[in-house]
C-alpha cells in the first residue's frame, strides 16, 4: 500500500465513481496523495478538491492527455495543472470535441462486425456526455456478453486490427507537454510498458518526451508488471526523468490495481512527488 496515487479516473471520464466517491474511497483506504487524471477533462477537480479537504488528504489537479505520437495513441498526465489556464482548458476541449465523431466511426466498424446498436449501447454508460471513449463500449460488449469484463473485450475488441478499432488524431507530444507547463503542472508519460514500441521506439518516445519538455515517467502503475517497475526506473534514470507512481483506478472490478495498492517506487527513483 501507498499513501501516494497520482492517477484515477472517475465518472467524468471513464471511471465508474463520482469524484467524490473516489476520494471517499482513496482516504479509506490510507492514501493521503491522490490525483485525479480524468482523459481529456478537469471538471471532476472542483468536487474531488472539496471531498479532499473534509476528508483531510491532500488533492493534487490532474488530467490524462490523449497524444498520437509516431501514429500511434500515448498517453501524457498532467500533475498540478491549473484547470483554468485557457490554453490547457482550450486545448483539451478542442480532443473532446474529436472525440464524438470517433465514437461514431467505432460504432459502424462494429456494425460491420456484426455487432449491432453499439452507439446507442455505449452512450447509456455515458457519465459525462462530452466523453465517451471506449471503455464506454466495452462495457457495452460485456453487457451483450461478448466478453466476461472489460479487459476481456480489449483483447478481442477495439484495438489495433480488431472490430471496433479506428485511427484517431489526437494531440501531439508537445501540444500536451505544452499545455501542462503553460498551466504549472508537470507532465508525466503514462504507462509506458503499455505501448506497442520496440526498444529502438521506446527510447525515441522517452528522448522525445524529455525534450519536449516532459519532467516524469509511469514507473508503478497498474498497467506494469512488477518486472515492467523495474525496467521503467531504469529508462527513467537513463533519461534524467523523475518517476510517478499511480494506480489507474477506473472502477471495482476493472483493472488490476485499487486506489493506493501500489508498491513503492524501485531504489534509485527520484519520486515526481519530490517537486510538489
Ligand atoms: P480512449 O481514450 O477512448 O481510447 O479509451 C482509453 C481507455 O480504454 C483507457 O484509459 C482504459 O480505461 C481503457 N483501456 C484501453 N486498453 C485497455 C485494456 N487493454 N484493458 C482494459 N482497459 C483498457
Ligand atoms: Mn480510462
Ligand atoms: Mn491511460
Ligand atoms: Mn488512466
Amino acid at each position: 500500500m501507498s499513501e501516494i496515487d497520482l492517477h484515477s479516473h472517475s465518472t467524468r471520464s471513464d471511471g465508474l465513481l463520482r469524484p467524490s466517491e473516489l476520494v471517499g474511497r482513496a482516504a479509506r483506504r490510507g492514501v493521503r496523495v491522490l490525483a485525479l487524471t480524468d482523459h481529456d477533462e478537469t471538471g471532476g477537480l472542483a468536487e474531488a478538491r472539496a471531498s479532499a479537504d473534509e476528508a483531510g488528504i491532500t488533492l493534487v489537479n490532474g488530467v490524462e492527455i490523449s497524444v498520437t505520437w509516431n501514429g500511434q495513441t500515448v498517453h501524457v498526465v498532467g500533475l498540478g495543472i491549473d484547470p483554468g489556464h485557457p490554453e490547457l482548458a482550450g486545448g483539451l476541449a478542442q480532443i473532446r470535441c474529436g472525440r464524438r465523431g470517433r465514437a461514431e466511426r467505432i460504432a459502424s466498424d462494429l456494425e460491420s462486425a456484426g455487432v449491432k446498436g453499439s452507439l446507442a449501447g455505449a452512450q447509456a454508460h455515458v457519465t459525462n456526455p462530452d466523453l465517451v471513449g471506449r471503455t464506454h463500449f466495452a462495457r457495452f460488449l460485456v453487457e451483450r456478453g461478448h466478453a466476461r469484463n472489460v479487459q476481456g473485450v480489449f483483447r478481442k475488441f477495439l484495438t489495433a486490427g480488431k472490430p471496433g478499432y479506428v485511427a484517431h488524431q489526437w494531440a501531439a507530444l508537445e501540444q500536451a507537454t505544452g499545455w501542462i507547463r503553460a498551466s504549472g503542472g508537470l507532465a508525466v508519460l503514462a504507462h509506458p510498458g503499455r505501448y506497442w514500441l520496440d526498444e529502438q521506439e521506446r527510447c525515441s518516445l522517452l528522448a522525445a518526451f524529455k525534450e519536449a519538455g516532459g519532467a516524469a515517467v509511469e514507473v508503478v502503475t497498474g498497467s506494469h508488471t512488477p518486472d515492467q517497475f523495474q525496467s521503467y526506473a531504469g529508462y527513467a534514470r537513463r533519461f534524467g526523468l523523475l518517476a510517478s507512481a499511480g494506480s489507474d483506478f477506473h472502477g471495482q472490478g476493472e483493472g488490476r490495481r485499487d486506489l493506493g495498492d501500489l508498491p513503492e517506487l524501485p531504489a534509485g527513483c527520484t519520486p515526481v512527488w519530490s517537486q510538489f
